[in-house]
């Protein structure tokens, strides 16, 4: 399998060479140069394999030969090695739960796959001896939950330093804590400015000619293939468990960056069974705004209660359209969209845990409400929605809506007593970039 850029300027890449560098020198996004389909006995035999073997099977065709089948097992096992349920919150309502990996929100699938398919690369090109770059420098831009989950990750990986930019004062504190307080290798940087501005100079960084010539830069943003691509495991994970298999769900996916959601319509283009995709925003409306009138305007990032999904230039959006071809109508067959406002995130909460007692997180209630809203214009049908975070990781929001505590995982309850160690930064790149050449 080779990857080619999005904006069709750049050679075309091994699964290797596109993870090792993350973005292509184009700066287009790398992409398969064709979808692989599932074979028919993992659809029909589904409830008889394991989330391993699921899993191995699915992303094996986009690895290819590029790690030996016995490690590509044993790193897809060490990448779903927790649980994802799915639980019935309503008669046509399903919430599939993705927050029991180590930093309780679902990016921890995509960040342990690449840390691990990053490592086994560096490690064995250090030891035949292929390059002298020794030392990898990732880079990652985070809303929220990505630093977390990337830090968790690749937390003392041999040969591998990363880099954390976070907006000051726009994470949560638990999300704060879990990528200032690891040390070693981890290195957080609180920027000054919102998510567009830390995306930008990352963005910029890998571009730049100086620290090419100093540092081996790659990027752990959702941009990355062996982030991206994983991330079709659960919606495998999610059918295995749909009782009524004649009746594919509609799939509801809180949405910022869009690599969750494309995901997702990878999936249902290999073959796995999908009715009809929801990509739930939240007052940050690009995509909606799209659907409805065909044209892409990028906006500024307005902060909300969803706060990892506050994105107002959706890097993974062109993916999606490429899986497209570009088509408009074949995008709008498959794809809907809704624009949820705090207002009505904090209502749907409160709703939802009066009437079943189900506890949502705000992006997860951006997720139940959209579904909600398309599922009364499509009577009939049933739906999923991806619960992407514990509750716990935004207690405020939460306890206000159900006036109940959240009792935190100990996992929290230990993070939160670990001194944060950020270093300030204000939003220029000149700053960054003296900080890299450093
Ligand atoms: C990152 C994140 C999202 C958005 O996912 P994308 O792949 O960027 O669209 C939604 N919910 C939570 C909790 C997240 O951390």
């Amino acid at each position: 399998m080779k990857y080619y850029s999005t904006n069709k300027n750049s050679e075309r890449v091994s699964f290797k060479e596109a993870t090792i560098k993350g973005q292509a020198p184009d700066k287009g996004l790398y992409f398969p140069e064709m979808i692989p389909q599932v074979d028919k006995s993992l659809i029909d035999g589904i409830e008889e394999l394991s989330n391993e073997e699921i899993a191995f099977r699915v992303i094996k065709p986009y690895v290819d030969n590029e790690i030996t089948d016995d490690d590509l097992f044993k790193i897809v096992s060490e990448t779903v090695n927790f649980s994802i349920p799915l639980v019935k919150v309503s008669d046509n309502i399903f919430s599939l739960e993705l927050f029991y990996g180590p930093t309780l929100a679902f990016k921890d699938v995509g960040a342990r796959f690449m840390s691990r398919c990053l490592g086994y690369f560096i490690g064995r090109d250090a030891e035949s001896g292929l390059t002298d770059n020794s030392k990898v420098t990732v880079l990652v831009a985070t809303s929220g939950d990505t630093g977390g989950a990337v830090a968790n990750g690749f937390y003392d990986v041999p040969g591998v330093d990363v880099i954390i930019l976070y907006p000051s004062g726009k994470v949560s504190p638990v999300q704060e804590k879990q990528l200032t307080t690891l040390g070693k290798n981890i290195h957080a940087l609180e920027i000054e400015g919102n998510f567009d501005d830390c995306q930008q100079m990352v963005k910029q960084a890998f571009v730049d000619e100086d620290i090419d010539q100093k540092l081996f830069l790659t990027s752990a943003n959702s941009i990355n293939v062996a982030r991206w691509l994983p991330q079709q495991f659960y919606y495998f994970f999610a059918y295995k468990q749909w009782a009524e298999k004649n009746h594919p769900p509609v799939i509801s996916v809180p949405s910022g960056n869009f690599g969750n959601v494309c995901a997702g319509i990878l999936a249902k283009q290999s073959g796995l069974p999908v009715r009809h995709f929801i990509a739930a925003c939240n007052v940050n409306d690009t995509v909606t705004e799209y659907l409805k009138t065909e044209i892409f305007q990028a906006q500024t990032a307005v902060p909300t209660l969803s706060n990892a999904m506050d994105v107002g230039n959706p890097s993974n959006f062109i993916r999606i359209l490429e899986i497209f071809h570009h088509q408009f109508p074949d995008l709008a067959k498959n794809l809907s969209s809704y624009s949820i406002s705090d207002e009505e995130t904090i209502a749907t909460i409160k709703e939802v845990y009066e009437q079943t007692k189900y506890t949502l997180d705000p992006h997860g209630a951006v997720g139940y409400l959209s579904l909600k809203r398309f599922l009364q214009t499509h009577p009939g049908r049933k739906g999923i929605f991806l619960e992407t975070a514990h509750p716990v990781k935004f207690p405020d929001a939460v306890e206000n809506a159900t006036g109940k505590k959240i009792e935190p995982p100990f996992s929290i309850s230990s993070i939160m007593k670990l001194e944060k160690k950020s270093i300030k930064m204000n939003a220029s790149y000149e700053s960054f970039k003296n900080f890299l050449l450093d």
